[in-house]
């Protein structure tokens, strides 16, 4: 049995060369982290904080959480991050974190929406003969007491919004809510929200019984695949910029990287 994720099946999809580089050959990185990767997790983490305090019966105030926010950062800052972006230097990264955080605590406080898990780590079993599972994180569960609905939140610092097609076909938090009926019960309602920080908004969406049992399928095939694929070829993309094999990639290579 393996396990698999959604951005191991995301990288096979955008990339084959980095899924044998990343997940076969398990070879070390030309970085760690982008700049963007490593604001998503500061942000993340602060929310993350927050939510727990809230669990505890406190709710820190804002000050509180720009000074988390702050902690984490330095903390885990590495001035070897990669940022691609022209222009852009350490600081606009920060600030633009402080932005997400501030907003979003003036939108959603006092917190009190029915959290009931934080990074919740779930299974999604795709058919009781096929051996291979789907593992995941939940940014933050909640069971909302006024509809008793399941929502399923998740954070994007990402600068752009998804239009609604995008968001119908999205399969992360869709994988997820399986997980969620297989866990409390088939019958449940699950909602799935993402907060996009950049704008301060939120984008809603619900699955039907028949397009989770499609996905399951989708997700099944692409998994045989996978295990199938003999030829790892290379696949150029504009993602190519933000990939952390960029630099050794026999296609892309330090050439492409000086262009940029
Ligand atoms: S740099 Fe581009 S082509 Fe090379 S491994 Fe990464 S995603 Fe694939």
């Amino acid at each position: 049995m393996a396990l698999y994720s959604h951005s191991k099946l995301s990288t096979f999809e955008q990339c084959k060369l980095k899924y044998q580089m990343k997940y076969i050959n398990k070879l070390k990185p030309d970085f760690e982290k982008t700049i963007e990767s490593h604001l998503g997790t500061c942000v993340h983490d602060s929310l993350e904080w927050l939510y727990a305090e809230v669990l505890r019966g406190k709710v820190p105030s804002l000050d509180q959480l720009v000074l988390k926010y702050q902690e984490i950062w330095g903390e885990s800052y590495n001035e070897e991050f990669s940022i691609a972006k022209a222009g852009m230097k350490e600081e606009n990264y920060f600030e633009k974190g402080i932005k997400f955080i501030v907003d979003y605590y003036i939108k959603h406080q006092p917190f009190n929406d029915g959290t009931i898990a934080l990074e919740k780590r779930i299974y999604v079993e795709l058919h009781p003969d096929f051996p291979h599972k789907i593992m995941g994180f939940i940014d933050r569960l909640v069971l909302n007491p006024k509809t008793g609905e399941y929502e399923i939140h998740d954070y994007k610092t990402a600068s752009t919004m998804p239009d609604k097609e995008k968001v119908e076909a999205d399969r992360q938090l869709a994988l997820y809510s399986i997980a969620i009926k297989q866990t409390y019960g088939a019958d449940k309602p699950v909602l799935l929200t993402w907060h996009y920080l950049n704008h301060n908004m939120q984008i809603f969406s619900r699955r039907t019984d028949k397009q989770l049992e499609e996905l399951k399928e989708d997700i099944m095939n692409l998994i045989r695949k996978i295990e199938s694929t003999k030829e790892f070829g290379a696949n150029i993309s504009k993602l190519c910029e933000w990939c952390e094999y960029n630099k050794s990639c026999p296609v892309f290579g330090k050439k492409n990287i000086q262009k940029i």
